[in-house]
């Protein structure tokens, strides 16, 4: 989503390289390029100049630092001032002390929040809740029967008014669906609420009838990050119609500029408390500003990636591969190799991964068409070596090879390259498993 900016920006702190101190030309300099490149994403202007004058007053003034150098302290104040203009910190869900928890969506048909719903609601359940869906969307045809296909799919229930009695009343539908949730002990009750195309003042009523009779924990905006300057109008609109503790980004995956989505939480106050980036059920997760901005910065976001692989790493395999590698219990082998690229897979994709780490930018192109049949070729070759030859590569001879390449189909050439990418990559890997870090600091200038 933030394609353009991340390049934009990079650019900008590459002409900072190598400089040992800022002038006062520099620093105007490099404050025209932010806001140029801010601007060309889409970022509300108010925002944009506000950002601008503190970056360029944080640069100017006394905020030196031992460790970094002048460029690489404009990367911190940059990566700053987005994380204060994205929320600051990270904002979680508050339950309700006693009784249900009632969560409230609002935003515009199409926004995305029959589909959010859905993902909430599993989300919940992740984290041990109970929770309920609530249609209260009887104006769109279709979007209750929507959201009874999304909560069977999380295997969430759904309170929905009968079918076939015309119009319901929603403000009555949510007032039921409370003493539902309480008969049936749900502890979370998710009203989705009802969207047109464009902010209307019935809209408006009928949001904030419902938010009046069932008095909700939470009042989320649910906005689609790809309208682009209208998702600011739109979030200003409701706020004053209806108003929110929170606002949810949908479709962050999409390639709009999304400088809007950047915009939203500084002229609202409301911090952005979830984003949501694919029509996948999974594609949800808290949003975190401080991840956001380094990810914008392309300096990685190694902690939503630590957390994924968290969840799907075989905990005791991963140990066992890591003593490998700081030298204790045996030697890393292609074995520990190809266990370890098939727990990487199930993270996702190879592009997904690789561009959550840092510096990762500037391939972003040879990322984005990097072939993942790829790894199914070195899977080949590996699963073609004796169990004696992956357990030590250095036996692999010139004959060796010759029958690896027939017995994957591949070339001697791609077997050759296998191997001694794996010794490079043992290698390093060994190093920095010894606590040498990774060599250098990617996304850094300097
Ligand atoms: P509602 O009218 O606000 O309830 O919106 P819907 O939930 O029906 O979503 C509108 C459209 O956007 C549907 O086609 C969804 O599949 C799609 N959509 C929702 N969330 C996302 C997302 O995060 N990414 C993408 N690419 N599409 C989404």
């Amino acid at each position: 989503m933030f394609a353009t900016l991340s390049d934009r920006l990079a650019d900008t702190f590459k002409n900072l390289r190598g400089k040992g101190r800022l002038s006062e030309a520099d620093i105007d300099a490099t404050a025209r390029e932010i806001r140029i490149a801010l601007l060309e994403a889409d970022v509300a202007l108010p925002v944009v100049k506000e950002f601008v004058a503190s970056v360029k007053e944080r640069a100017r003034g006394e905020e030196v630092s031992g460790a970094l150098n002048p460029a690489q302290q404009v990367v911190k104040i940059v990566h700053e001032e987005l994380v204060a203009i994205l929320g600051g910190e990270t904002r979680r869900l508050r339950y309700a002390k006693t009784g249900p928890t009632v969560i409230m969506l609002a935003g515009l048909q199409g926004a995305g929040k029959t589909t959010l719903a859905g993902k909430l609601a599993l989300w919940l359940k992740e984290q041990g809740k109970t929770p309920m869906l609530v249609a209260c969307d009887l104006q769109r045809p279709n979007a209750v029967t929507q959201l009874q296909v999304n909560g069977e799919r999380v295997g969430v229930p759904v309170f929905a008014p009968e079918p076939g009695n015309g119009v319901g009343d929603p403000v009555a539908v949510s007032r039921a669906s409370i003493e539902e949730a309480k008969r049936k002990l749900h502890d979370v009750v998710i009203i989705d609420t009802a969207g047109r195309l464009g902010v209307d003042a019935e809209l408006m009523k009928q949001a904030a009838d419902i938010r009046d009779a069932v008095q909700p924990d939470e009042v989320l905006f649910v906005v689609d990050a790809m309208i682009g300057q209208d998702a600011v109008s739109t979030a200003q609109a409701f706020l004053d119609g209806v108003g929110y503790d929170g606002v949810v980004l949908t479709k962050l995956d999409g390639d709009a500029r999304g400088g809007a989505a950047l915009s939203i939480a500084s002229i609202t106050g409301k911090p952005v408390m979830f984003a949501s980036a694919g029509e996948k059920a999974t594609d949800f997760d808290l949003f975190h500003p401080d991840r956001m901005a380094s990810r914008i910065l392309d300096m990685g976001d190694m902690l939503t990636l630590i957390e994924q692989a968290e969840k799907t790493f075989d905990q005791e395999q991963a140990l066992k591969a890591a003593q490998k590698l700081s030298g204790q219990g045996g030697e890393f082998t292609l074995d520990d190799f190809l266990q370890q690229m098939q727990q990487v897979r199930k993270l996702g994709s190879m592009s997904k991964i690789m561009g959550m780490l840092p510096g990762m930018g500037q391939f972003r192109e040879q990322l984005e068409n990097f072939d993942e049949r790829e790894i199914d070729r070195i899977e080949a070759i590996i699963r073609s070596m004796t169990p004696a030859e992956r357990d030590n590569p250095k036996m692999i001879d010139g004959s060796r090879r010759a029958r690896i390449a027939r017995g994957s189909g591949r070339q001697v050439s791609d077997v050759n390259q296998l191997v001694d990418r794996f010794f490079e990559a043992r290698k390093m890997m060994m190093q920095m498993a010894k606590g040498g870090g990774m060599p250098g600091m990617p996304g850094m200038p300097g």
